[in-house]
C-alpha cells in the first residue's frame, strides 16, 4: 500500500454572503452546495477551509484547495465557471495569492470561527472518477492534515 498523501494546494479565496440574519447551519450547508457546484464543474476534488462569521452579518470564508494532480484540469475548468449560477448573493472569487498565505490562513481560520468537519462538509468530490462514482473515493483521507496546518 502505498502511504504517500497527496498534496493539497491553494487555489481560490473565496468569500459568500447570504442575507442577515441567516442561522449559520443554513449558511453552513448553502456554502457546502457552492463547494459541490464548483467540484462538479472543475471535475475535481475540493478541500475547503471555511470560516464563518457569528450573527447578523452572516458570510463565510474558503481556502479552497485541490490534489496538485488535479490542478491542471482545475485551471482549465475554472475559467468558465459561472459563480452566480452557483451563489445568487453578494460573493467574490478570487485567485489564491501564495505571498498572502498566511493573512489568508489567519484571517478565515482565527478572525472568522472555523467551520468543523463535524459542523458542515469540508471535502467534496465531483464523482467523476470510476472508484469515485462506486463510493469508493480514495482522497479524503489522503488530506495531509499536517502539512495544511504547519503555518499554526
Ligand atoms: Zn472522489
Amino acid at each position: 500500500m502505498n502511504e504517500e498523501k497527496t498534496k493539497y494546494v491553494e487555489v481560490l479565496f473565496v468569500m459568500l454572503s447570504t442575507g442577515n440574519n441567516r442561522p449559520h447551519q443554513r449558511l453552513w450547508k448553502d456554502v457546502a452546495g457552492f463547494c459541490t457546484h464548483l467540484s462538479r464543474f472543475t471535475k475535481c476534488h475540493l478541500y475547503a477551509l471555511r470560516g464563518y462569521e457569528k450573527g447578523k452579518n452572516s458570510h463565510e470564508h474558503l481556502i479552497l484547495l485541490v490534489p496538485s494532480d488535479e490542478l491542471d484540469r482545475f485551471n482549465d475548468r475554472f475559467p468558465s465557471f459561472q459563480s452566480w449560477k452557483a451563489w445568487s448573493w453578494i460573493h467574490e472569487v478570487s485567485p489564491f495569492k501564495p505571498e498572502l498565505k498566511e493573512s489568508a490562513y489567519t484571517y478565515t481560520l482565527v478572525k472568522h470561527e472555523p467551520v468543523l468537519d463535524g459542523d458542515s462538509d469540508t471535502f467534496f468530490c465531483p464523482k467523476y472518477y470510476t472508484r469515485c462514482r462506486r463510493g469508493a473515493c480514495s482522497h479524503k483521507a489522503t488530506i495531509n492534515w499536517q502539512q495544511q496546518l504547519d503555518l499554526f
